[in-house]
């Protein structure tokens, strides 16, 4: 199985890929994988990384066999010359990014480059993209930058940066591909990989969970039964307490755990229950620890619940889209093709232009939550046209 494997439906970047990893001579230094969320973006920087540091050949000639001790720790995440920065809390800072800068200046200890990997390149702090700048700029003669980001607009990677990077375009993968991937890879029965696959709108993941998560898909169709059920002020309310519950019910399953081992692995690596000399300023040191702990852990989960909330909010703007596609019968695929008779039903009852303040309204909410508007009253404001129209 090549590193190629996991990506689904993008022939071209592979090829391009897999040519630039077998001619090293022509190295490009910094490159930006760009698409949209869930074709894979970080997918194929991984197998890229692994293809470059890959000590073989595959059957076809092309680097990144998937099966030497270079490839297969590279996609496990172990390769000591490959650094893969995911942030976890809502922007990369500038001291995470100048501890990485350094290290991306070292030479390579085992394998042929130093490689960086930053998964979501769009949420720097502007003094991180300042000092990932300087690096990218004059790099290091074995190092490679991997970046990725949903777009190379300038709202996503600064024009100073992305002047530097070979960009890689990928695209959304068709309905077809991730259905084959979920049945051949996965070991989805085919009925329902296709159902997922049909749902997801383009995002692999999300067909993955869809077709394995009972709890993602009953947070689907809460989100998907709202358009139809707002019939009261009242109704405004209580929807939105259900979505903000729910998306912190999510965000809550996903950390509890994590969040403790992290106190608990804190505690022990600062001596927690030692005695003698010095314990009195390791104590202060261990506050200031936890201190940092705690806030990395509460913006991880802001993160997380609005990251929650923004899948409802997409299904919900789905929906609205696909009731104008009825009205209009235009001829495109549905982004819901199971909820059809809820965006018929809606297409009779409501004029095009009120649908459109609908979706209008959903989008200004993902807007509003990304500048950090409270979510129940970006919430509540959406919910208020959704029902009016
Ligand atoms: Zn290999």
């Amino acid at each position: 199985m090549s590193v190629w494997a996991d990506l689904v439906g993008q022939g071209r970047a592979i090829a391009e890929l897999s040519h630039a990893a077998a001619e090293p001579s022509a190295m490009t230094h910094a490159w930006l994988f760009t698409g949209p969320p869930g074709c894979g973006r970080s997918v194929a920087a991984r197998a890229f990384a692994a293809a470059l540091q890959c000590g073989q050949s595959s059957a076809e000639g092309r680097p990144g066999c998937g099966r030497c001790q270079s490839c297969r720790t590279v996609l496990a995440g172990t390769h000591p010359d490959v650094r893969e920065v995911v942030p976890e809390g809502l922007s990369i800072s500038v001291a995470e990014m100048r501890a990485l800068v350094q290290i991306a200046a070292r030479r390579p200890s085992t394998g042929r480059w130093q490689i960086v990997l930053i998964a979501d390149a769009d949420r720097l702090t502007e003094g991180a993209a300042n000092a990932l700048l300087k690096a990218v700029e004059e790099p290091a003669n074995a190092t490679v930058f991997l970046l990725c980001a949903p777009s190379d607009h300038p709202d996503d990677v600064p024009v100073t940066i992305r002047s530097r990077c070979r960009v890689v375009p990928l695209c959304t993968p068709s309905t077809d591909a991730i259905a084959a991937v979920l049945a051949e890879r996965d070991g989805i029965d085919p009925s329902t990989a296709e159902w997922a696959a049909s749902v997801c709108g383009g995002h692999v993941g999300r067909a993955r969970r869809m077709a394995r998560d009972d709890e993602a898909r009953a947070r689907r169709e809460q989100a998907l039964r709202l358009p139809l059920t707002l019939r009261s002020f009242g109704d405004v309310f209580t929807a939105a307490d259900e979505l903000i519950g729910s998306a912190e019910a999510e965000a809550a399953d996903l950390s509890s755990a994590r969040d403790l081992a992290e106190r608990e692995a804190l505690a022990i690596a600062m001596g927690a229950g030692g005695t003698g000399k010095g314990v009195a300023a390791a104590a202060r040191g261990a506050k200031a620890a936890e201190r940092d702990l705690e806030r990395k852990q509460r913006s991880r989960a802001t993160r997380t619940q609005r990251d929650a909330l923004d899948r409802a909010l997409v299904d919900l703007a789905g929906f609205y889209r696909d009731v104008l596609v009825v009205r209009f019968g235009a001829a495109v695929a549905f982004t819901h093709p199971d909820h059809l008779p809820d965006a018929q039903r809606a297409g009779a009852a409501w004029t095009p232009e009120s649908t459109l303040r609908r979706l209008e309204a959903v989008l200004s909410c993902r807007k509003a939550l990304a500048l950090n508007v409270k979510p129940r009253i970006a919430v509540e404001a959406m919910l208020t046209v959704l029902y009016t129209g």
